[in-house]
């Protein structure tokens, strides 16, 4: 509003007044320019509506395009006239997600162009009073090209998943049906070697020995491969589990293996974690018994079972006093069938890291190892605090 001039105002101080006054008119007119040019050429569809009716006030640029429909023909019709949403229980539900706020933001509806075609678009809106009517500014982007990129990642996730599962199931039907037959050429070459192993001359004995060898190897192999896939299956239920008794269960039950190898296993105060028993005790057996098998000649091996509080998590370290393992390999070793050594050296199938991980990574935690050759070795995983 202009300043009133009073009647005891000069001449010059009129003029001055009516400068200031048209400088105002000025800025006035170049902001509105400015936002008239804003309005425009937005990318995103603006359009202003009666709140009550849905009536057309205003649309840019960006709406003729993406709705099809031009500025003469939208402008004083209704969106019910046009047929611009998918339904008008969408406008219905973008009005009471508004509700008597006055602003909504990041609103999700279905509009219809001319041709037809329904699309998704993201909104946002504002509530304003023109010349006394309610009405929305409604700022509008089509991303129907974004849902349609997130239906096609979420079908290639849903069909990798299925073929994944499909993958396991193969390889649990295959290792579960050879094991019979191998364990039925096992047992008879075994059979074999007692009873007949000595009218054999030195060659045939040989041939017979690769065989029962290769059949126990075999045997071995599958039987691995069904406890990789078995570890795979989702974790059975999830419990309190006491790692204190847990590690003690398992010392006792690798009671053979730290005899023969005069070893000793130490435990710190162990946490209660959340997991699958059964799952975690095989995780136990596979660390603390590669902690006491991977070990150098002639030395006593010992492991040290700790845990410590990490982000909220529990991280469980196994370290031993063994060979250790170069960084180069580090990452390797937990993949199935990798071994760093032959069978005499050590004797293993490669299965044990590989389960592992399967386990832990099950309980929605991560594993690693720490070593340097001839060093030791601390095996680390975390575990869901209880
Ligand atoms: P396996 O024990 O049957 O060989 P694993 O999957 O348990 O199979 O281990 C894979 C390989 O990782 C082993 O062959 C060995 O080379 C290495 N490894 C595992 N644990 C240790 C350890 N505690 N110290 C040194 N090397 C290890």
């Amino acid at each position: 509003m202009g300043k009133r001039i009073k009647p005891g105002e000069s001449g010059g101080e009129r003029r001055d007044e009516a400068r200031r006054q048209s400088d105002i008119g000025a800025t006035l007119r170049r902001i509105e320019v400015k936002f008239a040019t804003v309005f425009r050429a937005c990318p995103d569809l603006i359009a202003i509506t009666a709140r009550d009716t849905g009536r057309y006030i205003e649309v840019n640029d960006a709406f003729e395009r993406i709705m099809g429909w031009a500025k003469p023909e939208t402008i004083g019709r209704t969106s019910a006239e046009l047929g611009t949403w998918e339904s008008m229980a969408e406008r219905g539900r973008m009005i009471a997600a508004l509700g008597d706020a006055s602003r909504l933001e990041n609103f999700e509806v279905r509009f219809r162009r001319k041709s037809g075609e329904v699309f998704t678009a993201l909104i946002s809106l504002e509530q304003v009073d023109l010349s006394g009517e309610p009405s929305l500014i409604i700022v509008a982007r089509d991303i129907s090209r974004r849902k349609a990129e997130e239906v096609l990642l979420r079908r290639t996730a849903e069909e990798l998943e299925r073929s994944n599962m499909e993958l396991e199931r193969f390889a649990y039907v295959a290792a579960h049906d050879l094991l019979e037959p191998c364990r039925t050429i096992c047992s008879f070459a075994q059979m074999l070697e007692r009873k007949h192993g000595a009218t054999l001359d030195d060659e045939g004995r040989e041939y017979l020995d690769f065989l029962v060898g290769g059949a126990q190897r075999m045997r071995d192999l599958i039987q691995g491969v069904l406890g990789y896939s078995r570890a795979g299956m989702a974790v059975a239920q999830m419990v309190d589990v006491e790692m204190g008794d847990l590690v003690a269960v398992v010392i006792a039950d690798l009671g053979s293996a730290l005899e023969v190898r005069d070893g000793a296993i130490e435990t710190g105060t162990l946490p209660v974690v959340r997991g699958d028993p059964a799952q975690l005790r095989q995780l136990m057996v596979n660390l603390i018994g590669n902690g006491l098998k991977f070990h150098a000649e002639g030395g006593k091996p010992h492991v040290l079972v700790t845990a410590e509080p990490a982000d909220g998590e529990w991280c469980v370290t196994v370290a031993d006093n063994g060979i250790g393992i170069d960084q180069e390999y580090q990452d390797d070793i937990f993949g199935i069938f990798r071994r760093l050594h032959g069978p005499d050296r050590y004797p293993g199938a490669g299965i044990g890291l590989a389960v592992a991980r399967r386990i832990v990574e099950a309980h929605g935690g991560r594993i690693w190892v720490e070593s340097e050759p001839g060093q030791g070795a601390r095996f680390r995983f975390t575990l869901p605090m209880a």
